[in-house]
């Protein structure tokens, strides 16, 4: 499998803007925010999506869950947050590597 934006980012081979880092997530700022506060949850195992997820993988739903809890208590004021993940190129998905948009600040 070619290495994906978001796994050259992991491998620090790309710069971006990193908000968070634990062993299996990888939180950065979203190039083109789509609201005053737009992070990328991303799993550091590169899977497509939703779609292409295998046995064992179902952690990464509750992992990214938990980050948008973490990241969410960062926030100053208003905790509330939008947690959004395109699965497939009909549903607006660019980068097939599984990752969630959190976003916040509104
Ligand atoms: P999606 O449409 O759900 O696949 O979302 C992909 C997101 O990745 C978009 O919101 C892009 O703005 C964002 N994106 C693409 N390349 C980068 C990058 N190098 N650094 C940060 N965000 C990126």
């Amino acid at each position: 499998m070619k290495n994906s934006i978001f796994t050259k980012i992991i491998n620090r081979e790309i710069k971006s803007e990193i908000i968070d880092e634990t062993e299996d997530l990888i939180v950065i700022k979203d190039i083109s925010p789509q609201a005053p506060i737009h992070f990328l949850i991303i799993p550091k195992k590169q899977f497509e999506n939703i779609s292409a997820m295998e046995c064992g993988d179902e952690i990464y739903g509750a992992k990214i869950f938990l980050m948008a809890k973490k990241l969410s208590e960062k926030i100053p004021g208003e905790k509330d947050f939008k947690l959004i993940i395109n699965n497939g190129k009909l549903a607006g998905q660019c980068v097939f590597h599984m990752h969630a948009h959190f976003l916040a600040g509104f």
